[in-house]
């Protein structure tokens, strides 16, 4: 694996869905990568990354950023409410937006800081009590109340159950953003983006498969 191999396969999936090519933007998953890693893919040429954790974020991307301009940093790690300040500051989109508490603080954010991050709302398609995201029935009114606070909503996003066939709730998911006139779709990872672009994804998040196995260590 490797970046041009994961573009090779994003290039085909978009054939096969008779997509036009570059219809999916690959996010370069770097949570937790060794630097010389990420930096690999920097030298590459890929300038599109997500990261989960704000703080790690934090310590990384402000120098990347000024050694190699045109960087975009994505959020999709769930993101606490005491965070927002920073995560609007450091991101230029969010994929978690998952509450009305958090949808607030980033109205509020936004207005203080005169722009916002791209924002896509999370959806707990399997509905899964662990995992974070609005339900599949509270989506339509949250995004009105979203929507109500003047905050950038795009698209949707998604992390279906891991032992589930992920393709019917990628189709769920475009489902509920084409009725909602949202064109972002942020869904599908390294096991399983070409079922992702088959069903509409504008946005895939991609580790593993790119940088490695991440080592979370032991220490
Ligand atoms: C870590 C993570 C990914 C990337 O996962 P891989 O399996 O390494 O591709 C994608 N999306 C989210 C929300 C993640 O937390």
């Amino acid at each position: 694996m490797g970046l041009n191999d994961i573009k090779d396969r994003i290039a085909e999936a978009e054939r096969l869905a008779e997509r036009p090519a570059g219809a999916v933007q690959l996010i370069a998953v770097s949570k937790v990568q060794p630097n010389a890693r990420v930096e690999a893919v920097l030298r590459e040429g890929h300038r599109l990354f997500g990261e989960n954790y704000v703080q790690e974020a934090q310590g990384k991307w402000p120098d990347w950023r000024a050694a190699y301009p045109g960087c975009k940093v994505h959020m999709i790690g769930p993101l606490q409410s005491n965070k927002a300040k920073l995560a609007c500051e450091l991101f230029d989109a969010i994929h978690t937006l998952d509450r009305a508490s958090l949808a607030r603080k980033l109205a509020n954010q936004a207005q203080a800081q005169g722009r916002c991050p791209a924002l896509f709302v999370q959806v707990n398609t399997g509905r899964e009590p662990q995992k974070a995201g609005v339900l599949p029935e509270d989506l339509d009114g949250f995004l009105t109340q979203a929507r109500g606070m003047d905050l950038p909503v795009e698209g949707l996003m998604c992390i279906p159950p891991e032992a589930e066939d992920a393709a019917p709730h990628f189709e769920a998911l475009a489902q509920m953003a084409g009725r909602n006139g949202l064109a972002g779709l942020s869904m599908g990872m390294s096991s399983d983006f070409e079922a992702a672009i088959a069903a509409g994804a504008t946005h895939i998040r991609v580790g593993s498969a790119i940088f490695g196995a991440r080592d979370y260590g032991t220490a």
